[in-house]
């Protein structure tokens, strides 16, 4: 195929053939398209963008460049949530279970960490013997058998979007709107879902740094989904401050499981029960979004999910009684060390950007793909917005692998927390639903 006419032709504005897209994606992901031809082409996008065809045909061209997932026939509808990543953003952990335990197949492919955000897989690693790579056979069968899955790609699962992502890191050409949608569409779509939540964050933490832009993302991503065949809403999320009282691997692990156990922070549960209580709605399950609510609050109260977390543990390899052996310890990093507040008053900031730059330079995040990660690192017992202290009260509790780690950590602390006389407005969690229905 002629690639560089496709690049031309996008350079000056027009609109592509999808046959050509579909082409040229099969083409790069074969190597028979040079990485500099389509750094050329994906930073033509960056600037003209693609329009709504052309976007479909590029996210089908990916979820088609691999195996996509097949399950057999089963009255269960599966579904996804994924989310656009923040700050102890642990939301999948005790939400797959509670789906499984809500009659969904939940074939959850997530994906690691990069810079200050956190990912599923680093914080699932982080629990003795857990296998988060099994082969394809293994999700389905799991996802049969458990009813919940939480795993990575495998390598012969969406391999364009690999590769397209690495260059688009490499060349500046991550936020287009219109390759975000595809990349992420093209893996979500790989599940063979009926149904998909998507939370879109938006603030200083968040990809999309204010509310407009995060409505666009999601607009975008609703449209598209819908328009493929998969039942998609989005939740816009405020990630101005961290979700829940703990970020980094295994301390956000610990807290997923306070969750399940119906402990645990409220913001937390609130987002766990919306995103389950919009697939009952999408789903047809269930008709009012209160009725939905107290559904999903009711199955994770009866204790069920927490026993579905286990079983999805140990077929995914766990050594239970190592895993519980940890959750009994306060702390599994070398040293802890309390921040606390300067003066009375209330927590009127607590930024999820310095915070998660806190557990990144601690040794919980990764600065290029191939870093080393500690799970064990982080901060928990955060003080949340809105909430009461007293001077040398504990804010937050940083965990780290040495004093030194340590100090610097909470040096960088002053930086994230405000306290106030008067008490902050608080802003809602959900600043609003974008999708049918
Ligand atoms: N997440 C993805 O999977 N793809 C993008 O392009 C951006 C975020």
């Amino acid at each position: 195929m002629n690639f560089l006419s496709l690049i031309e032709a996008k350079r000056d504005g027009h609109t592509l053939d999808p046959v050509h897209i579909k082409e040229g994606v099969a083409a790069y992901t074969a190597g028979r398209i040079p990485d500099y031809q389509m750094s050329a082409f994906l930073m033509a996008v960056y600037f003209r963008g693609l329009d709504d065809g052309e976007t479909g045909a590029l996210m089908r061209a990916m979820r088609d460049s691999g195996d996509v997932l097949r399950f057999p026939a089963d009255p269960r509808p599966l579904v996804d949530k994924h989310s656009t990543g923040g700050i102890g953003d642990k939301v999948s952990l005790p939400l797959a279970p509670l789906l499984a335990c809500l009659g969904f197949r939940v074939p959850m492919i997530s994906g690691r960490g990069l810079g200050i955000t956190g990912g599923t897989l680093d914080k699932l690693d982080s629990i003795p013997g857990f296998q988060s790579l099994p082969p394809t056979e293994r999700i389905v069968e799991i996802v049969q058998t458990v009813g919940c899955v939480i795993c990575g790609q495998t390598a012969r699962m969406v391999p364009a979007d690999k590769a397209l992502y690495a260059l688009r890191d490499a060349t500046a050409t991550v936020p287009s709107i219109p390759l975000i949608v595809a990349s992420i569409l093209s893996k979500k779509l790989a599940e063979s879902l009926e149904a998909l939540v998507l939370t879109v964050k938006f603030g200083v933490a968040a990809f999309m740094p204010t509310l407009e832009r995060a409505r666009e993302l999601a607009q975008a991503l609703v449209t598209l989904a819908n328009e493929s065949g998969v039942k998609t809403r989005a939740l816009l999320t405020d990630m101005h401050i961290p979700l829940g009282r703990s970020a980094g691997n295994w301390l956000e692990v610990r807290e997923s499981v306070q969750c399940l156990e119906g402990r645990g922070p409220k913001d937390l549960r609130e987002l766990v029960l919306a995103c389950a209580a919009h697939l009952l709605i999408q789903t047809g399950k269930t008709k009012t979004l209160d009725a939905a609510l107290k559904q999903a609050g009711d199955c994770l109260a009866s204790g069920k999910p927490s026993q579905k977390w286990k079983e999805m543990l140990a077929a995914q390899g766990a050594d239970l009684p190592a895993f519980d052996r940890k959750l009994a310890l306060d702390h599994t990093a070398p040293v802890v060390v309390e921040f606390k507040a300067p003066a009375s008053g209330f927590v009127s900031g607590c930024n999820a950007r310095v915070i998660g730059e806190v557990v990144r330079d601690l040794g919980g995040g990764r600065f290029t793909k191939e870093s080393e990660i500690n799970y064990e690192v982080g901060v928990d017992a955060l003080v949340k917005p809105g909430e009461a202290v007293q001077a040398g009260e504990v804010l937050a509790r940083v965990h780290a692998a040495d004093q030194t780690l340590a100090e610097a950590a909470c040096a960088r602390l002053k930086n994230a927390f405000e306290v106030s006389a008067q008490s902050p407005a608080l802003q809602p969690l959900i600043a609003d639903i974008i999708g049918p229905g």
